[in-house]
């Protein structure tokens, strides 16, 4: 198995798990380009999104949701993006499914 992600979700690599169930994963992405930046992995491997069909097509939905959800959980529902990567020449460097959640720019500076 030389997949990162699967490696993550094994748990033989590290990799900060915020939320799991049956069918997906969310970690914190290593490099953040956004004050919270969250990648929802899907727990089968598919290379992309091009690898998705008719019978499979349940898991794009359940990747929506659950980036609402984790945007709410994080605070940030006021604004935020999900991306997904498919393909080399359209930034996709994990060849593993994965949406971006992104957001939290309008969060104001903690204060203690
Ligand atoms: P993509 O370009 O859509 O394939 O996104 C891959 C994302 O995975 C990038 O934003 C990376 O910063 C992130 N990433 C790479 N390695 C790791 C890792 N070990 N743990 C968490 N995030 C990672
Ligand atoms: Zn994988």
């Amino acid at each position: 198995m030389t997949c990162i992600f699967c490696l993550i979700l094994a748990r033989e690599l590290p990799g900060e798990i915020l939320y799991e169930d049956e069918d997906l994963a969310v970690i914190k992405d290593i490099n953040p380009e956004a004050p919270v930046h969250l990648l929802i992995i899907t727990k089968k491997h598919y290379d992309s999104l091009n690898s998705l069909d008719e019978k499979t097509a349940q898991i794009g939905a359940k990747m929506f949701l659950t980036a609402k959800r984790m945007a709410e959980a994080q605070g940030i529902q006021s604004g935020y993006k999900v991306m997904v990567h498919c393909g080399r020449e359209a930034g996709q460097l994990i060849r593993h499914l994965h949406m971006h959640l992104m957001g939290g720019w309008g969060r104001k500076p903690f204060k203690r």
